[in-house]
This record gives C-alpha cells, sequence and structure tokens, in this order.
C-alpha cells in the first residue's frame, strides 16, 4: 500500500460518528406514542385502532407502530370506523372542536393525546377571543395544529407566515394579541412581535399601548431549547446527517437554523439516500434530527454510517 493509501486509511479509521445527546422525541411525541402502545397492548375488546391522520411526521415511526396494529385514517373514515366499533387516537397537534362534536355523534370511541402544550394554546386562543381581542397567529395556515387552534375560534384570526404577511394582512383596530404555532422560528416571532407593537405604538402616539396589544410566546420550548444545543452540535462536527421527515416543520426550522453555523449538512429522511462522497476525507460526523425523529433510528444511520465508511477505498 502507497504511502497516500495509508494515510487515507488512517484517516478512514479515525472517523468519528457521533448521535447528538439532546435529538431524540420532545416529550409531547413521546406522550403520544405512548398512549398508542399502551392502547395498542390493552386493547382487550380487540378492537382496531385508528390514528387521525399521521401520528407523527417520521415514516419510520409509523411504519413501526403499523406493524404493531395502529392504522391511519383520515376524517373520511368516520362512519366506516364508528360502525366497525373502534376507537380512535387524535394526535399531538390536536384536533378541532368539531372533530370532537362529530366523533362524539357517531358514538366513535376517541382517545385524545393532544399535547398539553398544545391544548393549553388552544384554551389561551380562546380565552382572548371570548374577551373579544383580534387573533393573529404566526404559523402555517393548514398545519394541523394551526387546524385544530383555528376551529376553536370558529376561523376568525389572521394567520401569518412571516414578517410580510404581517404587515400585509394584519389591521390594528381593535385589541390585538399575537400567538404563534409551537414550532415556528423564534426570531422571526419576535420580529413579527416588534414589528406590531411598533405599530400600535405610532396608532396611540406615545400613549400606553399594554391593553390594546399583547404578544405570547407559545413557541415550544422543546423547539427552541434545543435549537442553541443543534448550533453548537453543528459547530462540532466536519459534517451533520440530519435525519428528519421530509414535512416535519420543526425538522425543517432546526436545519434551516443549523446551516447558520455548518453548510456542510444533508437532510435525509432514509438511511439510504447518504453517499459515499459526503464522507470522504471527513473526520467528525454528527447525526441528529427533528423532535419527531426517533432515536432507534439515529442509531440505524449510524450503523449505514459505519457501513460506507468500511466501502470508502483507501
Ligand atoms: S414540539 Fe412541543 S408542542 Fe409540539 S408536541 Fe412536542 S412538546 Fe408538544
Amino acid at each position: 500500500m502507497s504511502m497516500p493509501d495509508l494515510l487515507q486509511k488512517a484517516d478512514r479509521e479515525r472517523m468519528k460518528i457521533r448521535i447528538d445527546e439532546t435529538a431524540g422525541f420532545c416529550f409531547g411525541v413521546v406522550r403520544t406514542i405512548n398512549i398508542a402502545e399502551d392502547r395498542l397492548k390493552s386493547n382487550e375488546k380487540k378492537r382496531n385502532t385508528y390514528v387521525l391522520g399521521s401520528i407523527i411526521h417520521n415514516p419510520k415511526e409509523i411504519d413501526r407502530l403499523e406493524n404493531e396494529g395502529l392504522s391511519t385514517i383520515t376524517h373520511e373514515d368516520f362512519e366506516r370506523i364508528a360502525s366497525e366499533g373502534a376507537e380512535l387516537i387524535v394526535r399531538a397537534h390536536g384536533e378541532p372542536p368539531s372533530t370532537f362534536q362529530r366523533a362524539d355523534n357517531l358514538g366513535l370511541d376517541l382517545v385524545d393525546a393532544t399535547c398539553p402544550l398544545v391544548t393549553g394554546l388552544q384554551n389561551r386562543v380562546k380565552r382572548f377571543y371570548d374577551k373579544g381581542f383580534q387573533i393573529v397567529i404566526y404559523g402555517k395556515a393548514n398545519h394541523p395544529e394551526v387546524i385544530g387552534i383555528r376551529g376553536t375560534i370558529a376561523d376568525d384570526c389572521i394567520i401569518v407566515s412571516g414578517v410580510e404577511e404581517a404587515k400585509d394582512k394584519v389591521t390594528l383596530d381593535k385589541q390585538t394579541v399575537l400567538f404563534s404555532q409551537t414550532t415556528m422560528e423564534k426570531p422571526v416571532y419576535k420580529e413579527i412581535k416588534e414589528l406590531l407593537s411598533k405599530r400600535v405604538s405610532e396608532l396611540v402616539e406615545g400613549g400606553d399601548t399594554k391593553d390594546l396589544f399583547h404578544a405570547k410566546n407559545t413557541l415550544c420550548k422543546e423547539v427552541w431549547g434545543r435549537e442553541q444545543k443543534v448550533l453548537e452540535f453543528a459547530r462540532e462536527n466536519d459534517i451533520v446527517i440530519f435525519v428528519a421527515g421530509r414535512n416535519s416543520s420543526n425538522g425543517k426550522s432546526l436545519f434551516k437554523h443549523m446551516q447558520s453555523e455548518n453548510q456542510n449538512m444533508h437532510y435525509i429522511e432514509d438511511a439510504q439516500e447518504m453517499q459515499q462522497s459526503w464522507f470522504e476525507g471527513v473526520q467528525n460526523v454528527g447525526i441528529t434530527g427533528a423532535t419527531s425523529t426517533p432515536l432507534w433510528y439515529l442509531k440505524k444511520v449510524k450503523d449505514r454510517i459505519v457501513e460506507i465508511n468500511l466501502l470508502i477505498s483507501p
């Protein structure tokens, strides 16, 4: 073996592969999955157990639970599963009150596994609405969590997905309160808050604004608490493999955030997407993911990188 080959081989053997210690499910998702697993195990009446919409934005975890007997349905399937006498789990994102009402009318057994933080957010929005406030929500209009919130106030709210929309869509002609979908970006939330706060101050020309505008930071601490930690992880590694479902809001947001510290990042959903060329000459590989990415799958990704590393020609 030539000297360059030996050096390359030595590099390859020195490659360190580390899973982010802070990665794994958030407590809301752990709780939902535990509820689903309990229902599947303790289903004495042998009823079918369903979940309304994907239980989590992660196809690997969905496959695992489907193998245990959990099936995913949509609102269109309500009548069919009610006639079976099945039970239906509401996932962490929550649902609007109309869903609970419809299930009740059909005699369908609902198991509410909504994250307590989401339930708390729905209740807070409703309280302000009932007091006559205009509700502004920083979020994605069609995200299931936002659909649930909108449903608590008969859709009478303004949804903004960023600062520009806040500029265009929000008129401050009545008492207003700003909330956020739990998984949105903290810097954008702060910008929207500052924009609206400044506008209200201009309207009252230096008068007291505290009764006119409230901003409630309802971003989930499990999400933005991780943002600082993942930045450090991004800095510590030459390359980061970020594992999350393609439709995970939290995944997209964390990935973008980490790219500010490390451009050498790859977003994958499946371990088979990784390419050998990504790891050539690399010494420190980091593996992390969204709050919906299971740890067991991060371990599989690590095993796959070990295999790839062995294939890199010396
Ligand atoms: S990200 Fe936060 S709000 Fe969303 S399910 Fe997890 S703990 Fe609950």
